[in-house]
């Protein structure tokens, strides 16, 4: 049996080597490096992938959500909603910008923002809501759109994980996670769904006004060549990254149905299991199992860590730390209003997940899994 990993981007590689291969060497031979044509041409393929009216490549996923925030003119000590169950990211680009991250709990089933505590945490100083459409599926965008609207609030979601997952309103209508809000941002760091080979990240709107802020910022602010008008970041996609994507993302529904077999293999083999929830997946949305992530319920969660370790499979523990306790992020918090967040942190357990499980490593994984809950029955 091939070594189990969290992600095997090798084997994924080798699949479309000779392709992506000549594509770099295209790249490299032209010597278009930053700006070329492989950046317009990916850009204009991931439109319309997403059915979204502009896609503004950028550096990475942090900074496409730090460009967005700045993109609405927001002032110092502006406060700005999102999660406190997320990659530090999310929260890291609210306090670069010197705004105030206000953190909430997150539903105990999806992982993503309670809509409840939204409105909640809502005062007369809040400008945006960042909900992180986390470990592939979609936050509640129908609630948080209206709470949006009701408030007068922008929405910027966080598709950092789901990218490729879609979200069906109650009339009917599906639409790609990250273009349902005023902005989306997604990353396309190697081991995301969609990945590159190095770093990069994109901004998402339908805005015109919108983008054309958004392509300033994200080079110098400058909309007329040397004329700076704003401050802005340096931040560009290059094109070896670009012209990967381009050959990847043809792919990418077919990698996230690879990655929705694997967790069907895991909901089935775990079915019974008293001790172990299994993700739950909304009726709103699609999953595409960036993470698939487990509850444990026994307060084994670190033992079976350990014991899985033992048997050479890899599992992690997203997130081990809520945001808010977090040294540079620290928020004074009453623990009765982020009680699923505090049980998540000692629940939760991810396996391995990606595009190149076979079914051999799938019986090990669950059957190393079962093993250990059922020593724990007796
Ligand atoms: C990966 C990730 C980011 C940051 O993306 P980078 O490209 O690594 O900067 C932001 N938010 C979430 C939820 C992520 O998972």
């Amino acid at each position: 049996m091939k070594k189990i990993q969290m992600v095997d981007l090798q084997t994924q590689y080798f699949k479309i080597k000779s392709d992506v291969d000549n594509a770099v060497l295209n790249v490299l031979e032209s010597a278009a490096f930053i700006n070329g044509p492989e950046v317009k041409s990916f850009q204009s393929e991931l439109e319309s992938y997403l059915d979204v009216k502009h896609v503004i490549p950028c550096a990475n996923g942090t900074d496409a959500l730090q460009i967005a925030l700045m993109a609405l003119g927001l002032e110092e000590g502006d406060e700005v909603i999102t999660a406190d169950f997320t990659f530090a990211a999310t929260v890291e680009v609210i306090h670069l910008l010197k705004l105030k991250a206000v953190l909430i709990d997150v539903d105990y089933d999806t992982f993503t923002m309670d809509t409840e505590k939204l409105k909640a945490a809502i005062t007369p100083r809040t400008k945006v809501i960042i909900p992180v459409h986390l470990f592939g599926q979609c936050a509640n965008m129908q609630d948080i759109l209206k709470i949006a609207e009701a408030n007068k609030l922008e929405v910027i979601e966080d598709n950092a994980q789901a990218i490729g997952a879609e979200f069906t309103f109650a009339g009917g209508r599906a639409h790609k996670a990250g273009t349902m809000g005023t902005m989306g941002t997604t990353s396309f760091f190697p081991s995301k769904n969609l990945g590159c080979y190095g770093d990069g990240g994109a901004i998402f709107t339908n805005s015109d006004e919108l983008a054309h802020k958004l392509r300033g910022i994200v080079n110098h602010g400058m909309y007329e060549r040397y004329y700076h008008d704003e401050v802005g970041v340096n931040s560009r996609l290059d094109s070896v990254q670009a012209t990967v994507l381009r050959k990847k993302l043809p792919l990418l529904d077919g990698y996230n149905e690879a990655r929705r077999k694997a967790a069907d293999y895991y909901d089935e083999a775990f079915a019974d299991q008293p001790d172990l929830l299994t993700p739950v997946r909304a009726d709103y949305s699609t999953h595409v199992f960036h993470q698939y992530t487990l509850r444990i319920l026994n307060g084994k969660r670190n033992e079976l860590q350990k014991f899985l370790a033992e048997k050479e499979i890899p599992a992690m523990i997203y997130y081990p730390v809520a945001l808010r306790k977090q040294k540079a992020y620290f928020q004074d918090s009453d623990p009765a209003d982020f009680k699923n967040t505090d049980l998540l942190l000692d629940q939760v357990l991810s396996l391995p997940m990606h595009t190149e499980l076979e079914e051999e490593q799938l019986k090990y994984i669950t059957d190393s899994v079962l093993e250990f809950m059922t020593a724990q029955q007796h």
